[in-house]
């Protein structure tokens, strides 16, 4: 079994996140000084969550790589009608091409509800039903990152995808359900299990690519496993001693899978760099 490498998927697609964020700031200097554009995230936080807090700075940190501009706007506790205005406010920024709202939400409160706040096209997370909509439609628009960065990896990685058998596990409106409908429209025949599935391992061990995103520590393990198959690991589970780990057990595959995308260093670096792709290809649809 090979690992994929994530992190250098994600400094190949920031190359060319650098490269079109460097462009749109100098495309128009001969002309007009004021038709240079700053390709600009808003990141909205309405969480003091620690874990969210870490990845709206890992956001920051390779917004600043790449040239674009994060602003981050942190909301203490914010009203429905608080969050909601602040979303629908930054979607009528001029100087603001991409607006996502980091999870966890104020109680009560979900990410396919307030999304709607955001204008599809700086949806740059997919957040918005509309988004979704659109997708599921085979119309343009933006996936939200994670998603995205499944099909990056398995297309990066020359996986074929036409006419195999795809199990996605999880069904959530932010990862196993676009991942479904994305792996779908490369003409795999899709999966989807969830908590109410029953043979779970059974339906796993017939895919030849699976993607694990439940987040359950270890949930994985040989007998989900097809020999040859390709795995990604979505989940995210931090451990008591600070660290994360996937939803795969990666040493109880090894035998099994032939590519594994090891947690840390798989999903994750990808999904951030594509956000700011993301960014920039609405900054530019923008100009
Ligand atoms: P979520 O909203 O909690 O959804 C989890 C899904 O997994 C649900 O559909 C749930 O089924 C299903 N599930 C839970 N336990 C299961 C089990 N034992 N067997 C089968 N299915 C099970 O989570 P999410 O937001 O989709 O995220 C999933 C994982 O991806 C988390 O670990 C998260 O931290 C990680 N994540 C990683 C990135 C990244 O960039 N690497 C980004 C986003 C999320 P039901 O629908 O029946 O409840």
């Amino acid at each position: 079994m090979s690992l994929i490498d994530g992190r250098a998927i994600a400094a190949a697609i920031g190359e060319d996140v650098t490269a079109r964020a460097a462009a749109l700031k100098t495309a128009d200097l001969n002309t007009s000084a004021s038709a240079v554009v700053v390709p600009t995230l808003a990141v909205v936080v309405p969480t003091s969550d620690e874990a969210a807090l870490w990845y709206v700075r890992s956001i920051g940190r390779a917004a600043s790589r790449t040239g674009v501009d994060c602003r981050v706007l942190h909301l203490s506790e914010p009203s429905e009608i608080e969050l909601r205005t602040t979303l629908r406010d930054l979607s009528a920024d001029d100087t603001v091409h991409g607006v996502i709202c980091q999870t966890p939400l104020p109680a009560g409160l979900s990410l396919s509800e307030v999304g709607g706040d955001i204008d599809p096209a700086k949806d740059v997370d997919g957040a918005s039903p509309v988004s979704l909509g659109r997708l599921a439609a085979g119309r343009p628009a933006f996936a939200p990152a994670t998603a995205a960065a499944v099909l990056e990896i398995l297309r990066r990685e020359q996986i074929p995808l036409t006419g195999t058998r795809a199990v996605v596990v999880g069904r959530s409106t932010v990862v196993g359900k676009p991942v479904a409908l994305l792996l779908l429209a490369e003409n795999a025949t899709v999966t989807v299990c969830h908590s109410r599935t029953a043979d779970l391992a059974e339906i796993c061990s017939g895919a030849d690519v699976l993607v694990a995103a439940a987040g359950r520590a270890g949930l994985i393990g040989a007998d989900f496993v097809k020999p040859g198959a390709v795995v990604i690991d979505v989940g995210t589970n931090p451990t008591s001693d600070g660290g994360l780990v996937g939803d795969v057990d990666a040493s109880a595959v090894v035998g099994k899978a032939a590519r594994l995308t090891p947690v840390p260093g798989g999903v994750g670096p990808v999904t951030t760099m594509l956000l700011l792709r993301h960014v920039v290809t609405a900054a530019e649809a923008a100009t």
